[in-house]
């Protein structure tokens, strides 16, 4: 490996879009991943308010949306991923009650507790896992539930190789049990941690990238910057296939005390 191959916040915004723009998800998961995450949320009535922070361009936010009564709000910080968004929630007839807006995880744009539920598949490493907990829990109603995935090792102790990549990429990776206490900590009862399958990082993430990256390369023809990214996509994915038994994502489910 030797040379140090960038993270993805140092591409070019725009990059980056384009790159993900067309895909289904953003980041790992699977419509089951989400509908078993839902399964541990109670209560939710067509007066529940629901948001997803930094919902990409919504794959999973209709796909709860679908399994659940409530007015949905989907929040990204790119406005190509929630035009996209609101063209998914059109098309799948959810546009009454799912909308998505372009904001910032950092302020979002809700009143104190005034959430049911507060989703976010893969994103929440944008803000850190502990201060998405900490900040976020303030919008959810007493009795509300946070639902987050978020990269996790699966041992105590892994090689120093993606070690490293990951103590690089997000210092805030942990353990199971660590995030849990990390939950309990902020103030939520823990109320289900999953692994999310392999298939949500194969079938769902990386096998899309492929042709995904085939066109993008052809549009980007020749650009030194669009081939980093791809090369960085790809690298990452191969470590995946290396290490997987060492990482991978969870979900974390708890109710605001
Ligand atoms: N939830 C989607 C997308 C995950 S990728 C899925 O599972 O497919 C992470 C998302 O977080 C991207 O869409 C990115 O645009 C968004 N994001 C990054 N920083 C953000 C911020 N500060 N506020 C809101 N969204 C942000």
């Amino acid at each position: 490996m030797g040379e140090a191959t960038p993270s993805i916040h140092e591409f070019d915004f725009e990059l980056i879009c384009d790159y993900f723009a067309n895909m289904e998800r953003q980041g790992p998961g699977s419509p089951e991943a989400t509908i078993k995450a839902l399964s541990f949320v109670d209560h939710l009535t067509s007066a529940s308010r629901i948001a997803d922070v930094g919902c990409g361009t919504g794959g999973q936010t209709m796909v709860m949306a679908q399994q659940t009564p409530g007015q949905v709000v989907g929040v990204d910080l790119f406005p190509r991923f929630i035009e996209r968004f609101n063209v998914n929630a059109r098309q799948l007839n959810l546009q009454d009650r799912v909308t998505g807006i372009v904001g910032s995880m950092e302020r979002l744009p809700f009143e104190e507790e005034g959430l049911d539920l507060i989703w976010s598949e893969g994103a929440i490493y944008n803000i850190g896992f502990e201060r998405g907990l900490n900040e976020w829990r303030t919008f959810l109603k007493s009795g509300g539930y946070i639902a987050v995935s978020e990269a996790t090792w699966f041992t105590a102790e892994r090689p120093e190789e993606i070690d490293r990549f990951w103590r690089e990429a997000y210092a805030e990776i942990d353990t199971i049990p660590n995030k849990v206490e990390r939950l309990q900590k902020a103030g939520y009862i823990p109320i289900a941690a999953f692994v999310l399958p392999e298939s949500c990082w194969t079938e769902h993430f990386y096998v899309p990238q492929v042709s995904a990256e085939k066109r993008f390369l052809e549009k980007h023809a020749g650009q030194q910057a669009a081939e980093a990214l791809v090369a960085n996509q790809r690298h990452e994915a191969q470590l995946y296939h290396r290490y997987k038994q060492f990482y991978g994502y969870a979900f974390y489910i708890g109710k605001k005390i």
